[in-house]
């Protein structure tokens, strides 16, 4: 027997409820694993709890289960990995590729995002500070699935970043890259907001010695005022109840082409149904997708 190298994950914040562009991205994450006989991990990706919302985890996990998704293995939690990022800071900190920040909210405004390395040679103490990653000026590119040719150069469009926030919590960039390495994971399918994220984290995996998996970012379902979806536009929880019409909208989103006599269809048959015809490359090539577009 031969193992499939594939292994996918969906990694959702319990920030909020799923709505209908995580179901989008946690379709294609599943069924370009699934269509490969690759396995599909679940990851909960809960470093904020201040801003967690009680029983989002519950309540993702149900969705998932009615929507007819299965996950391989135990589902992690990123407030269980605390102590290995951990150890990569203080590596970081100890090779001088990271330092400590104290500047304040207030005097980094002028600077529109890009952090201008203040505190790069400062040699502040590392309690009550943020920990930024000293980046190079280069440029960092990739050829997406979907997006095709993305480039970033990290000096100048980004600056160093923050791994570790000054209240203690760690940053989504540094551990989604310690997690995809450590379980494996191959091919990243995620949503088109986090594209410019991928240099970030193309820089952090060369650094730490991990490889590069492949990326492909689905479009990003926006209303009508071309906000993401998510809480604060009031985008409706994945009930039970739409399982199967969301479903089918979330394939059109995605270019696949149901037939009109899969609406009587269980969730599960129509993601077996998915996994027979996915194609990929019939995914949109655009970075957002209005919701009001999709039939
Ligand atoms: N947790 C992130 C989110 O919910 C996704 C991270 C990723 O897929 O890399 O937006
Ligand atoms: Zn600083």
């Amino acid at each position: 027997m031969t193992t499939a190298p594939y292994i996918g994950r969906f990694a959702p914040t319990p920030s909020g409820h799923l709505h209908f562009g995580s179901l989008v991205a946690a379709l294609a994450s599943y069924l370009d694993a699934r269509a490969v006989g690759g396995r599909w991990l679940l990851r909960m990706e809960d470093l904020d709890p201040p801003r967690e919302e009680p029983g989002a985890q519950a309540a993702i996990l149900k969705a998932l289960q009615n929507y007819g998704f299965e996950w391989d293995g135990e589902m992690v939690r990123q407030s269980e990995r605390h102590e290995a990022y951990d150890q990569v800071i203080n590596r970081l900190l100890s090779q001088g590729l990271a330092y400590a920040c104290t500047c304040s909210r207030k005097q980094l405004e002028p600077y529109q995002g890009i952090y201008p390395g203040l505190c790069r040679n400062a040699g502040h103490d590392t309690k009550d500070a943020a920990i930024r990653l000293r980046v190079p000026e280069l440029a960092y590119h990739f050829n997406d699935r979907v997006q095709g040719p993305f480039r970033q150069h990290l000096g100048r469009e980004v600056g160093d970043f923050v791994i570790r926030r000054r209240d203690g919590l760690y940053a989504y960039q540094l551990a989604v890259v310690l997690d995809d390495a450590w379980q494996g994971v191959t091919d990243i399918v995620r949503g088109a907001d986090l594209l410019d994220s991928t240099p970030r984290q193309l820089y952090l995996q060369e650094l730490l010695g991990l490889p590069h998996p492949r990326y492909l970012h689905v479009p990003l379902i926006t209303q009508p005022d071309g906000h993401k979806l998510g809480k604060a536009y009031r985008s409706p929880a994945l009930t039970a109840d739409q399982a199967t019409p969301l479903l089918l909208r979330a394939l059109r989103a995605l270019g696949q082409q149901p037939g009109p006599e899969r609406v009587d269809a269980s969730p599960r048959e129509l993601l077996d149904w998915a996994i027979r015809h996915w194609d990929a490359g019939k995914i949109p090539r655009t970075l957002t997708l209005p919701e009001a577009q999709i039939r």
